[in-house]
């Protein structure tokens, strides 16, 4: 029976998303795409049956809104919600979900909008709900995480008796040509990268102050670049799965002008996330000045150069010591000529399509709450392939 797919979040990934699962028509079956503001999917519908051929239908919902969510559901009885809208979102539809028995996925993890607090702790509690609902929810199937979180699941299967360091890299060598702007929701990348750091060693998590580690790593076809440790989220469930570990952190590069832009807008008090008083009015400052940045989906046309995400890892293999890097370079430009955005949210978008193809397909099946690094690898990385993100393995 052909199957049914609601797509939640029509920004930048929300586009890639759509535009993928049309080109896997086969497996996605009914598409509708659902987001806060019905033009915005609307006009990724029309780009998607102009480019590919396919129609998707749209509808609007608010997606904090659990009674709304399950009217939706109830009215279109999706096999699957693929959920791209914003961290602050993953709970009420993991709910919605799990009220009306539908499969779930997402690229980030849950954050509540007034603590820059990145855990799965209240999403892992959502698994006994899961499984009595006899559903599956898979989390974080994005690039990092997700693609990370496979690519470590890769190297322990196939490279690997025991993992003991991973270094997640990072770096986007995009240009946009704007002097500050964001490849993703502004507001989530910058209450990322301007939280402490945070690496974990010996079984314990250390902290560090913002951008306080740095360390030049060479990007094959970028170069070398000075690369910053951030915590990220995909670290808090690979220090639980892979055997051995010693070491997790996580390095993504920043251009100068990015780190000044943000040093100075910290300094002025536009990154609180806490309320305050203007002229009568409450205002978070970090709200405001993600209205006044670029919104990221209208990047696409203006991005040149490449990115390149990869997992670095050392570890034994029949008693000798080994060394491996796994990597994806894909190109800003490509990207829009394939999707009309740039490689950010392609690099995201393209993972979560094939997370949820996977879950439709039945080779990623379970009942319960999952992280990628819990299934067999191997089609994923089969899949990112042919789906547009080809990756390379080197010894070093
Ligand atoms: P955007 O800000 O471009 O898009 C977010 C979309 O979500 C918008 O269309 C917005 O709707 C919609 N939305 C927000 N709130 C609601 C709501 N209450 N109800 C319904 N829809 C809502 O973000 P991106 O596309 O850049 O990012 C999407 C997700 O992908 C984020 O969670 C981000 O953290 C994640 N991500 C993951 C990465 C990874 O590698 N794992 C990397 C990059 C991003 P509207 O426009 O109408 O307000």
């Amino acid at each position: 029976m052909s199957k049914k797919t609601l797509i939640i979040g029509a920004g930048g990934v929300g586009n890639v998303v759509a535009f993928k699962c049309a080109m896997n028509s086969k497996t996605f079956g009914e598409i509708t795409l659902a987001s806060r503001t019905l033009s915005k999917c609307d006009a990724i519908a029309k780009n998607v049956k102009e480019k590919v051929g396919v129609e998707i239908k749209t509808a609007a919902v608010d997606a904090d809104s659990i009674p709304e969510l399950i009217v939706l559901f109830k009215e279109l009885s999706p096999d699957i919600v693929i959920n791209v809208a914003l961290p602050y979102q993953d709970l009420t539809i993991m709910d919605a979900c799990t009220a009306c028995k539908i499969d779930y996925l997402d690229t980030a993890n849950y954050e509540h909008p007034d603590t820059a607090k990145f855990e799965y702790k209240e999403q892992w509690a959502r698994d006994d709900a899961f499984k009595k609902a006899n559903i599956m929810g898979l989390l974080g199937s994005g690039f990092d995480p997700g693609v990370t979180n496979v690519f470590c699941a890769y190297a322990q299967k196939h490279y690997f008796d025991e993992i003991h360091t991973i270094d997640i890299l990072d770096c986007n060598a995009g240009d946009h040509g704007y002097p500050f702007a964001t490849n993703f929701n502004p507001e989530i990348n910058l209450r990322e990268v301007s939280a402490n750091g945070r690496y974990w060693e010996n079984g314990k998590w250390i902290e560090t102050k913002p951008m306080e580690i740095m360390q030049v790593w060479d990007y094959p076809e970028i170069g070398k670049k000075d690369s910053y440790l951030l915590y990220h989220e995909e670290m808090e469930s690979l220090v639980k799965h892979i055997k051995g570990l010693k070491r997790i952190r996580f390095f993504m590069t920043f251009g100068e002008s990015y780190l000044t832009h943000m040093k100075c807008l910290e300094n002025v008090g536009m990154l609180g996330i806490k309320e305050i008083e203007h002229k009568g009015m409450k205002i978070v400052p970090m709200e405001f000045l993600s209205t006044l940045l670029p919104d990221p989906a209208s990047l696409g046309e203006r991005t040149k150069g490449k990115t390149n995400i990869g997992i670095y890892a050392k570890g034994i293999k029949d008693g000798k010591e080994r060394t491996i890097y796994i990597y994806q370079v894909s190109d800003h430009e490509k990207c829009y000529e394939e999707v009309l955005s740039q490689g950010v949210s392609y690099t995201t978008g393209v993972p979560a399509m094939i997370g949820a193809k996977l879950m439709l397909e039945g080779k990623w099946q379970g009942k319960g709450i999952f992280n990628m690094e819990e299934f067999d690898p191997d089609p994923f990385m089969e899949e990112l392939m042919i789906q547009g993100l080809p990756w390379k393995i080197e010894e070093r």
